[in-house]
């Protein structure tokens, strides 16, 4: 009885497995056309300066409106994009659409900048600098105002690459984020060997930050370094009061997480207040 029914577990996982791989192979045919179809669209989540709440920035996060599943975040096909390399086209694509909505905000007068994740697969491409330097060139917003986001892991795939086209970046005068930091063995080592001008501390030493001594030292280690190297933090994933204040105890200068908003269509992001229009402007709308 044993045997059967080891046999009868064995059809139910190759039945499972069997769809799941066809499941996979249908989203990525359904993802080569989305860009086409306008399914994709970019969400920004504000970054926040904790000494006083307000708004510096925003993240761009990708999202897809799936035909039939609804909008579904990168975790469901950021993986199928980069492997079978979608993830080119689409992330020049996300780049130029930060780059139009940050346009659009700083010539309303809002003096903000926005973050991009970067994949493994764009930042090895060898046109990528080319596609940075025409979304800035095309949109004409300053290289300061842009934030290219890596992880380590990217990072570590090709070394020696990365390090020259993040050296590429820095002479563009485009800002690098070591994003997801801490999750990597080596984290310390690349801080100190790479072009880099902002750490974000992942969200899972930042989930326990009130009940965890341990992740609660290395937040403190992370923020010390980086006061050192003249680097800012970004602490990710706050969602409570209770981190907020530890955070702020500690010295950390910015944060991102659902405590003060989620990733929000363009229209809806919370921005800084607009700079007064200029003066040739106030003037002639005088009657
Ligand atoms: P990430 O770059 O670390 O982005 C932060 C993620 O944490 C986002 O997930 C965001 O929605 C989520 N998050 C922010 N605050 C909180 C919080 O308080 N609590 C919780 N539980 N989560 C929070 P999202 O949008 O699902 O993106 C996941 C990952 O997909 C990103 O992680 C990034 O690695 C990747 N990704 C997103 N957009 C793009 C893109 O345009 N290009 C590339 N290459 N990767 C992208
Ligand atoms: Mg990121
Ligand atoms: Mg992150
Ligand atoms: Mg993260």
């Amino acid at each position: 009885r044993a045997k059967r029914r080891g046999r009868g577990f064995a059809e139910v996982y190759d039945a499972t497995l069997a769809a799941e791989v066809a499941a996979r192979l249908q989203l990525a045919a359904q993802l080569r056309g989305a860009l086409q179809r306008h399914e994709l669209r970019v969400v920004f989540q504000p970054l926040v300066a904790l000494a006083d709440g307000a708004p510096i920035g925003c993240e761009a996060l990708l999202r897809w409106d799936h035909p039939t599943q609804g909008e579904l975040a990168p975790g469901a096909f950021l993986r199928i994009a980069e492997d079978d390399g979608l993830i080119v086209p689409i992330g020049a694509w996300v780049l130029e659409e930060s780059c139009r909505q940050l346009a659009q905000w700083r010539a309303d007068g809002h003096d903000l900048w926005v973050s991009v994740n970067v994949s493994a697969r764009q930042l090895g491409h060898p046109d990528f600098i080319a596609v940075v330097e025409r979304a800035l060139r095309q949109t004409g917003v300053p290289p300061h105002a842009i934030c290219l986001e890596v992880t380590e892991t990217t990072v570590l795939r090709r070394p020696e690459v990365a390090r020259q086209v993040l050296d590429a970046l820095r002479r563009l005068g485009v800002r690098v984020a070591l994003d997801d930091f801490g999750l990597g063995y080596s984290s310390l080592t690349h801080l100190k060997a790479l072009p880099v001008d902002v750490v974000k501390v992942d969200r899972s030493f930042v989930a326990d930050l009130c009940a965890s001594t341990q992740d609660r030292a290395v937040v403190e280690a992370v923020l010390t370094l980086a006061r050192r190297m003249g680097l800012t933090v970004i602490a990710e994933g706050v969602e409570t009061a209770g981190q907020d204040e530890l955070l702020r105890e500690m010295g950390c200068p910015v944060v991102q997480g659902y405590l003060y908003g989620r990733p929000v269509p363009p229209g809806e992001v919370a921005l800084p207040p607009a700079a007064a229009p200029p003066a040739q402007a106030i003037a002639s709308s005088r009657p």
